[in-house]
């Protein structure tokens, strides 16, 4: 699923919004402007209903919008729950078939012990691989070694600048 990138500008910054008018203005659903609130949206806390400031609400998503710019280098998978590309516990990561061409690496966060995913496409493999040790399901283990390219290094290295 493509992840939505919101317009930071959409909210006015003098104007207070109840979630129903975040969720119409960002198009999302209400559950979605409770887990932004609960991903440190500030609200006003004093007011019933919840409402949200509009610089508040700006801020978040410019902050958020540059969190996302934060990809994941060879080697790195992200983790949604540390918020931060991470180095799989113990290099193991786990290769499922989604596709013929594509699929998702599986693999654990040294840090919080849960399942990070990133979705690769098989002929990417050798481009996000870095150090991580990749176990292919046993009828793609043939294609993908006889598909590396010999001058492989060279290529790892121009893709990683
Ligand atoms: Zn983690």
């Amino acid at each position: 699923m493509q992840k939505r990138r919101h317009n930071p500008n959409l909210a006015k910054i003098h104007r207070n919004y109840t979630v129903e008018e975040v969720s119409s203005l960002y198009a999302v659903y209400k559950g979605t402007v409770r887990a932004w609130i609960k991903a440190g949206l500030p609200v006003l806390n004093d007011k019933r209903p919840m409402l949200i400031l509009g610089s508040d609400l700006a801020a978040f998503h410019k902050a958020r919008k540059t969190k996302n710019k934060q990809t994941c280098k060879p080697g790195e998978m992200y983790c949604v729950k540390c918020h931060a590309p991470k180095e799989p516990d113990g290099n193991m990561v786990d290769y499922e078939t989604v596709t013929e061409k594509i699929g998702n690496l599986v693999a654990i966060c040294p840090d919080c012990y849960s399942t990070m995913n990133r979705r690769v496409s098989l002929a990417k493999l050798d481009q996000v691989r870095g150090k991580m040790n990749i176990t292919l399901p046993l009828p793609l283990q043939h294609i993908v070694e006889s598909n590396r390219p010999s001058v492989n290094s060279d290529l790892n290295r121009s893709m990683a600048t």
